[in-house]
């Protein structure tokens, strides 16, 4: 339990309402889902969650969110055991009827996260790779703009100094990346907060400027970009 913060959500949520891109990125991934919702709006995908004080002004201001039922058993159990003590599992309207107002803050920073050094410094934004599968977005980070970037990094700079226990969180999540990405070879991409691209080596830290342009793709995307004329592809 997060106890003894005060955030406010209203002046937070103000600071950081950029869109990732110029342009809806959930034109680009929808047509990729079976049932035509942008990946990070399907709970079959990914189910937000709210800190409890958000959660609190949410459900103080809002009708668009509800705690998430699941839909076993087991993915409830399974879920729960994964959110962090201080947040709650919660559910939409749907993306037809998103408040962009009232989107938490996971809504917000999808499909990023604060990715922290070993020697405890925020340094910048990577992205949840389990998603790397649907969300566009990870596979054209040539798109996210600066400003965007900017208020992620404001966000949280003041989320992981008012909560500890979230930046402890958010250390052991860069730790699990770098294992998995060390174990596989791969370097993990960093948007750092100087506004440039690196890569970063797993094994020593060691942080390199690269090209955004020529970052990895995957899923539908890789295919999409070896076509001509890639940025008009999308499925039939
Ligand atoms: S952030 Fe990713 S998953 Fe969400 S709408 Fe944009 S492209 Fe789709
Ligand atoms: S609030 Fe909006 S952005 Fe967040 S999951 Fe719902 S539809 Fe998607």
């Amino acid at each position: 339990m997060i106890e003894g913060i005060s955030i406010d959500f209203a002046q937070l949520y103000s600071r950081f309402e950029a869109p990732i891109a110029a342009f809806d990125c959930g034109e680009r991934c929808a047509p990729h889902n079976a049932n035509g919702v942008p990946f990070c709006c399907d709970t079959r995908h990914a189910v937000p969650t709210a800190y409890d004080a958000e959660w609190v002004f949410l459900a103080e201001n809002t009708d668009l969110w509800h705690p998430w039922q699941g839909r076993s058993e087991a993915e409830t159990r399974r879920l729960q055991k994964e959110t962090p003590d201080g947040m709650a599992l919660l559910e939409c309207k749907g993306h037809c009827l998103c408040q962009r107002g009232f989107r938490a803050i996971t809504c917000r920073a999808f499909p990023f996260f604060p990715y922290i050094t070993r020697d405890d410094r925020f340094i910048g934004m990577s992205y949840y790779w389990q998603y790397e599968y649907g969300c566009w977005v990870i596979s054209n980070l040539q798109v996210v703009t600066q400003k965007y970037r900017e208020q992620f990094i404001a966000a949280f700079d003041e989320l992981l100094e008012r909560m500890p226990e979230e930046r402890e969180s958010y250390r052991h999540y860069s730790s699990s990346m770098r294992r998995v990405f060390g174990r596989s070879g791969r370097a993990i991409p960093l948007l750092h907060r100087n506004g440039k691209t690196y890569k970063v080596t797993p094994s020593n830290g060691r942080i390199r400027r690269v090209d955004v342009d020529r970052l990895p793709k995957f899923g539908p995307y890789h295919l999409a970009a070896r076509l001509p004329f890639a940025d008009e592809v999308t499925p039939a």
